[in-house]
């Protein structure tokens, strides 16, 4: 398989570090708020990485975090910390069920951040001995961005001008560039939200609660780590420059980020009014696998623009399926075509081929749709038979393995 890695801007071929196994960490969500729709396209395009792989015949050690605590969580609870419990327990859940709707496969572990302090106090005081980290007059600890050369390596950007100030932002998703928070000392307005540590009373930065949990999960270097654009910088490149400075390693093999999703063309916002949830649309009339299935309609590495009438196209495309899935497995045909069996085997073939080109899960699925109506055809001229039929329904339920549409959702 080939992917497109980000941070050597070409695709290259897949190798796993460990024979037959892939370690794998993705950005969760930040559960002040419930996920939108474009989130959902990353998750989605995870699982179906995730599928991919299993299809190739890896087994797959899957880490999705979840934050928990960050600057617009302690904004939303009001310095509560029983308000933020709350606040993201239930925002947990109704990812959690959203995901489960959407037919993504759970990983296997999902660590919350709040619940892995002591792994990040750990990887702070290595920073500060090292001396790639600093402690503020307030007690802030900020990570050097000078004192790490591969810094902007991933985003390629270059720092020179910008670098030497400090970011004292912590929210989910901030962009600015220089030193970052690792610690992030405790004041007036964060009320009983805290933690006493050797650091001092605070709480970490966002970027360290991935470094902390995918160390602690996945060890020091693993195979593939995504997460949506907006990731790349700063998250990711702070992800690296705090593990790799520890570590001394490359964190992860593969780089693998999700572009945007547009609504009809426009960029979502709630301004716009045009913000969605997966639940907003399904209570709108969709299900949630004609959703799932849009959301895989264009390449990762493009924007994909969601519309209504894609969605539409979508909903009626996949009850064809279906329909054509069920009456496969239910039908009495006629006499054995090996043209039917030859050419699900050679569908089956494109559509991995599609796949281990960058995951190019679309085209993929085009191959499956124009697959069933090659089937069609053969059952309308009576040029099929009952073993056909059994051998079809394995190479739908094959790809169906990657789609998640057909049986899952
Ligand atoms: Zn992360």
């Amino acid at each position: 398989m080939y992917v497109y890695d980000t941070l050597s801007r070409k695709k290259i071929k897949f190798k796993s570090i460990r024979k037959n196994v892939v370690y794998f960490y993705t950005c969760g969500p930040s559960v002040y708020s419930t996920p939108h729709l474009g989130n959902f396209r990353t998750y989605v395009f995870e699982d179906v990485v995730k599928r991919t792989l299993k299809f190739l015949g890896y087994e797959v050690r899957h880490v999705m975090n979840i934050t928990d605590i960050e600057d617009k969580a302690v904004r939303a609870a009001k310095g509560n910390l029983k308000k933020l419990l709350k606040i993201t327990q239930n925002n947990t859940k109704v990812f959690i069920r959203n995901s489960n709707e959407l037919g993504i496969l759970p990983p296997d572990i999902r660590p919350k951040a709040t619940r892995h302090i002591k792994q990040m106090v750990k990887l702070i005081k290595q920073l500060l001995k090292n001396k790639m980290a600093y402690k503020d007059e307030k007690g802030n600890v900020f990570f050097d961005v000078s004192s790490f050369s591969g810094y902007g390596r991933l985003s390629g950007t270059r720092f020179k001008r910008e670098l030497g100030g400090r970011v004292y932002k912590d929210d989910y998703y901030q962009f600015e560039a220089g030193d970052f928070l690792l610690w992030k000392a405790w004041k007036k307005g964060d009320g009983d939200i805290y933690w006493k540590t050797e650091l001092g009373k605070g709480r970490p930065g966002w970027h360290i609660e991935c470094s902390a949990m995918s160390m602690y999960y996945l060890g020091e270097q693993f195979d593939i780590h995504m997460g949506g654009i907006d990731n790349v910088f700063s998250h990711h490149e702070n992800e690296i420059a705090q593990s790799e400075s520890v570590t001394g390693s490359k964190l992860a093999n593969y780089w693998i980020h999700v572009r945007h999703l547009l609504i009809e063309g426009k960029k979502m916002s709630k301004s716009l009014g045009n913000f969605y949830t997966v639940e907003d649309i399904h209570r709108m009339g969709y299900r949630f696998d004609a959703i799932r299935f849009t959301l895989m309609g264009e390449h990762y590495r493009k924007r994909l623009n969601f519309t209504f009438k894609g969605l539409e196209e979508c909903a009626q495309e996949l009850k064809y399926c279906k329909a054509r899935f069920s009456a496969l497995k239910r039908g009495r045909f006629w006499k054995e075509n090996p043209v039917a069996d030859k050419r699900g085997t050679d569908a089956l073939l494109e559509f991995k081929k599609y796949l281990e080109n960058d995951l190019d899960i679309s085209n993929a699925i085009g191959v499956f749709c124009s697959y069933l109506r090659k089937v069609e055809e053969f059952i309308k001229k009576k040029q099929f038979g009952d073993r056909n039929a059994k051998r079809a329904c394995e190479v739908v339920e094959k790809m169906d393995s990657v789609m998640g549409l057909i049986e899952e959702c």
